[in-house]
């Protein structure tokens, strides 16, 4: 089992962002004690399952303070039993990173950070209303490497408006210089609730074109690929096996709880969406109730998911999985669709197992939608 931890604070509102997060920090520590209640509420969300993994994210988890993390911990402990390898990882901002918090993870149990960088070209940080400096995304990788934490993910983004390419390829060189386990590469996408999606709809920015940001890809995954970063899902790559063990979880639509605002939990029936409010959240789980709407996973929902997650992976979607999940309808539903994929070139079949190509990984989501089915 895995336990998913939402924090909803940060600094600053990054213009791109549409996770739920406030920058009021006021009651960081009265939601931090509600978190603590729902995991001792929700302690029999998935009986008998050991924790594999928790993850720390949001929000901004790096400006818990040692007293709100290990209550988080303690907490946890106490209510489940966590394997005695479980991967504990949490998000980190490189400016909230000195060798005293660093000690206080590596103290508390954290065993991987995901670090923020998202570019180490300080114009990128600013157009991206990040809240570090580009210097800082080095020297934090260094100190963290020095605090004896070794398998650190850096998250970098991607189709950035820029005349070249040439920012990127400076940020990925930079990259390959911190000899990281892993890295995470978004391409920029603009939400409509975020600022950079006010700002399309004045006609204030303008997003890069498809080819640019295609090119960019093509760029990424060739570099990565010849300097040993495995591209195991579309958008992360990792050396030596150091695979995301939480998140593959999710491409592989395996039980998870999560706790806080905003956070999902699913137990292969169904999905529970916890409320992103914090005064909501925080006056709901004060009477002892958990503020979640529920979702009945109909047989297309389950495949779909499945679909969608699965083939943005390299283990791809079995076809038996397919069956199992659809009740036997993958097949007479989806089966023109699928010969039309591999005859253009966007998927390939392999030990019953369908996969994306390298052209069709440029599609991965009109691939799963053309293969999609409905519920009878
Ligand atoms: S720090 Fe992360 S969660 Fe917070 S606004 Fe920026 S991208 Fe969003």
């Amino acid at each position: 089992m895995h336990l998913y931890l939402h924090i909803p604070f940060c600094r600053q509102a990054c213009h791109y962002c549409d996770f739920h997060f406030s920058t009021n920090t006021n009651n960081k520590s009265a939601i931090v004690d509600a978190i603590a209640k729902e995991i001792v509420l929700r302690k029999a969300y998935l009986p008998g399952h050991k924790l594999e993994t928790i993850y720390f994210g949001g929000g901004t988890p790096s400006l818990l303070d040692e007293k709100e993390l290990n209550l988080l911990l303690e907490t946890i402990h106490a209510q489940f039993e966590v394997a005695s390898d479980a991967e504990i990882t949490l998000e980190a901002n490189p400016d909230d990173l000195s060798k005293e918090k660093l000690q206080q993870f590596s103290r508390a149990g954290i065993n991987r950070l995901s670090i923020g960088i998202q570019s180490f070209h300080e114009p990128h940080l600013i157009f991206l209303n990040r809240v570090h400096l580009a210097h800082e995304g080095e020297k934090c990788v260094k100190m963290a490497q020095g605090a004896g934490i070794t398998n650190i993910s850096i998250d970098l983004i991607y189709a950035i408006p820029a005349p070249d390419h040439s920012i990127l390829e400076s940020d990925i060189l930079k990259a390959f210089t911190l000899d990281v386990s892993h890295i995470s590469a978004y391409c920029l996408t603009i939400e409509p609730q975020t600022a950079f999606g006010s700002w399309l709809k004045q006609k204030k920015i303008k997003p890069v074109d498809e080819e640019f940001a295609a090119r960019q890809f093509e760029i990424l995954t060739r570099s990565l690929a010849v300097n040993g970063y495995e591209q195991y899902e579309i958008s992360n790559f990792a050396r030596n096996h150091k695979y995301s063990r939480h998140n593959s979880s999710y491409w592989q639509q395996r039980p998870y709880l999560g706790v806080g605002p905003s956070a999902h939990s699913y137990n292969g029936e169904s999905r529970e969406y916890n409320v992103s409010n914090n005064a909501k959240y925080l006056s709901s789980i004060s009477q002892q109730i958990i503020p979640s709407t529920y979702e009945k996973l109909s047989v297309a929902d389950r495949t779909n998911e499945y679909l969608l997650t699965g083939l943005r992976t390299k283990w791809g979607v079995k076809k038996h999985e397919l069956d199992r999940l659809s009740n036997g309808n993958f097949l007479s539903q989806s089966y023109s669709e699928l010969e039309n994929l591999i005859k253009v070139g966007w998927v390939r079949l392999e030990n019953e197992t369908i996969m994306l190509t390298e052209t069709g990984k440029l599609f991965a989501d009109k691939v799963a939608s053309d293969l999609f089915i409905e519920d009878n």
